[in-house]
């Protein structure tokens, strides 16, 4: 029995026991040096290969287009960075993303603003998704690169990557999406999405922290990362992370067997809670598209509160949720994508973010059921705002 109710897969998910088994091995007996020469070393070696090739068969990639890194912070730093130096090189200083991707996206690109880059956000309406004429219309001659998340990382919303990555091709620009969210939650086919640089990152689909990867596409030469050894073919010199690598691979592949079965039921009980917060409180609003959304994403306003009262409220009956991203906990400002979804600040405030996994229970919803809306009518008691809001109303 779990002591909490865990709410908030989005920020993170529980390393699942039978990825822990795959894992122990090369955490164990098996710390051979993958890159060694030697029986012993190759049995790792084995186990990197392995893990790239089943890798490789759930995003329909190829195993020598994976690359693996830290996490998904490091393959977006890298995918980025890379493309706008090598394409600065051809004097192409334009890149075109969206206006709710994550820090690690955003941020990369405020630095490259500093070097001289252009930076063109799209944007991305209440339904907090992307039109694909408008990213038609961004597009230049020294367009270097398009950056757009698969899947919004709070408030759930699927883009259309499709389409984006075949206008990208089509006008011979690169493009890279921020799949952290998307890769082990719902179907990703890197070839047939005419994607170039995917990142994504194991501890989001159940495997473990600090393990991810760049998907590179097959003839993209991009500058070494970190220069020593011949791992990752010298783009990422450093011993193998075999464990981490296995337990990624064993991860994925489990979510992907596992997905449509995981997903039928994640979707009824995501609808569910849905469906009862907005429907049983007054001023409720679920923010991002109701179907284009992972199966596991709940993200509701509540007027006339603040969001981070209600995490404090919920973690005292036990229940694990976020407000927004959890980089920005401890600041006051709203998050960026619910304003970017045209939220107005005080409504953006009062927003509780639900992510759910294939281990929250039937009962786990119910118990979320029963305590959101006490919850949330203690705090409007309290509060001077929702007073005005109500006086408001009643003139
Ligand atoms: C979690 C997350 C990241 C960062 O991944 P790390 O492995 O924690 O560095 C990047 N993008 C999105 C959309 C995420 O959800």
């Amino acid at each position: 029995m779990n002591r909490f109710i865990y709410a908030d897969n989005a920020a993170t998910t529980r390393l699942l026991p039978e990825v822990l088994e795959a894992m122990m091995p090369y955490l164990t007996d098996e710390y051979g040096n993958a890159s060694s020469l030697y029986g012993f070393g190759q049995e790792s070696r084995i186990a990197v290969d392995r893990a790239k090739d089943e890798i490789a068969a759930c995003l329909h990639c190829r195993a020598d287009e994976v690359f693996v890194t830290s996490g998904g912070s490091e393959a977006d730093n890298w995918a980025i960075k890379s493309a706008a130096a090598m394409m600065a090189a051809k004097g192409k200083k334009h890149i075109i993303s969206t206006a709710f991707e994550h820090h690690a996206v955003l941020h990369t690109l405020d630095a490259l603003k500093k070097e001289g880059f252009e930076i063109t956000l799209l944007p991305v309406y209440n339904n907090g998704i992307v039109k694909t004429d408008d990213l038609k219309a961004a597009l230049r001659e020294d367009t270097a690169l398009v950056s757009v998340m698969f899947a919004n990382n709070e408030i759930g919303t699927l883009q259309p990557i499709a389409e984006i990555g075949a206008i990208c091709r089509e006008h011979g620009v690169w493009f890279h999406t921020d799949a952290v969210q998307a890769v082990g939650h719902v179907p990703v086919d890197f070839a047939a999405m005419n994607i170039d640089f995917l990142s994504l990152s194991a501890h989001k689909f159940h495997g473990p922290k600090g393990v991810g990867a760049l998907i590179i596409r097959k003839g993209i030469r991009i500058p070494n990362l970190i220069h020593g050894g011949a791992q990752e073919k010298g783009r990422r010199a450093g011993t193998e992370n075999t464990a981490g690598i296995v337990g990624m691979a064993t991860a994925m592949k489990l979510a992907c067997n596992n997905m449509d079965n995981v997903n039928a039921s994640l979707c009824q009980k995501r609808d569910r809670l849905i469906r009862e917060l907005t429907g049983g409180i007054v001023r409720s609003r679920l923010n991002g598209d109701a179907e284009k959304r992972l199966p596991g994403n709940i993200n509701i306003s509540f007027e006339g509160i603040e969001g981070e009262s209600l995490l404090l409220m919920l973690d005292m009956r036990g229940i694990c949720a976020s407000s927004g991203s959890a980089c920005t906990s401890g600041s006051l400002d709203p998050s960026h994508v619910l304003l970017s979804i045209g939220l107005p600040h005080a409504i953006a405030h009062g927003s509780l973010r639900l992510s759910l996994s294939e281990e929250t229970t039937d009962e786990d919803i119910d118990t979320i059921l029963r305590e959101v809306p006490v919850i949330v009518q203690r705090l409007r008691d309290m509060s001077p705002l929702w007073e005005t809001i109500l006086k408001s109303e009643n003139q």
